[in-house]
């Protein structure tokens, strides 16, 4: 059983940390699924887009660039045969998603995407939602004056036009480094006070996130409800329509564990 694991996040090294049969840091996810994948002898490759300098490695096999499009990819699976793929990309990552699938069904190879919960707001917050980053600028101006950009390098641009003061955190900087705003070079998880230290010592009055989810990055959202400010939620891109998602690490390994028993792998 050869699987390709189209990677990135957190829940891809956690993924491929299981299948290669290492332990989970206690989650206790994969702890049923071990045995079985274990019994089925998966070898996994993952394949990371290599955007980010010093890039956190998964277990196991490491590729590492774009496949170069749909044709790219295809091509790619064509040259390394595997039995399955499994897209366990960023939530925004939609590209790398619509060319897994139209590749896979060229290929005729199984597709599952992985794909964490986005968040949900509580009781006391205040959240404004956006279709797209452009949208999110454009509201920006009328929910504060002083914003803390949490959205990464991509789509930072679209913001100069707000002209508000303006913090964002980004793992690497941005090239050019823009002159419209302060940077803050941090690579997550980041806990309440880290956030809570930000939106203090800078005075934001409005926190910029998209709907990413997970736990690695929820502690602002915490900490915005804390001080009373709003937040601007970016919403996902959507799934395409087909392939079968699961949301969980421990899923994905028990539908790779189910693949490799299946009469077409
Ligand atoms: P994207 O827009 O979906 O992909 C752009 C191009 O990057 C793809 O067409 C593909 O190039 C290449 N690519 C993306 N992921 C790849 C992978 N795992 N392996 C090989 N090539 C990959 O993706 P993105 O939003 O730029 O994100 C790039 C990577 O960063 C993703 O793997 C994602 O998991 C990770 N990431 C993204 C975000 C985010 O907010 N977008 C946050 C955290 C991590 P080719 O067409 O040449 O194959």
């Amino acid at each position: 059983m050869k699987v390709l694991l189209l990677g990135g996040t957190g829940e891809a090294r956690e993924l491929a940390a299981a299948l290669n049969g290492a332990e989970l840091d206690g989650l206790g996810r994969a702890g049923a699924g071990r045995a079985g994948v274990a019994g089925a002898g998966v070898q996994v490759v993952s394949s990371l887009a290599g955007r980010t300098s010093d890039a956190r490695l998964p277990a196991g096999e490491v590729r590492v660039g774009g496949f170069g499009g749909v044709d790219g990819l295809v091509d790619w699976l064509r040259e390394h045969p595997v039995d399955a793929v499994v897209d366990a990309t960023h939530p925004f990552a939609a590209s790398i998603t619509a060319n897994a699938l139209a590749a896979t069904h060229l290929v005729g190879v199984p597709l599952l995407v992985l794909r964490r919960p986005g968040w949900t707001p509580a009781p006391d917050d205040t959240w404004h939602w956006a279709d797209s980053t452009s949208a999110a600028a454009d509201l920006l101006p009328r929910l504060g004056t002083r914003a803390f950009l949490t959205i990464g390098r991509q789509g930072l641009d679209a913001f100069a036009k707000t002209g508000l003061w303006t913090l964002a955190r980004c793992v690497d900087p941005p090239a050019p480094r823009p002159a419209w705003c302060e940077l803050i070079l941090a690579r997550g998880p980041f806990t309440l006070a880290d956030e809570q230290t930000i939106l203090r010592d800078h005075r934001i009055d409005v926190l910029v996130t998209k709907d990413s989810g997970g736990p690695a990055t929820a502690a602002k959202l915490t900490a915005a409800r804390q001080h009373g400010i709003p937040v601007l939620v970016i919403r996902r891109p959507p799934l395409p329509v087909g392939p079968e998602v699961v949301e969980t690490v421990g899923e994905a390994v028990q539908w790779v564990i189910r693949a490799s028993h299946s009469p077409s792998t």
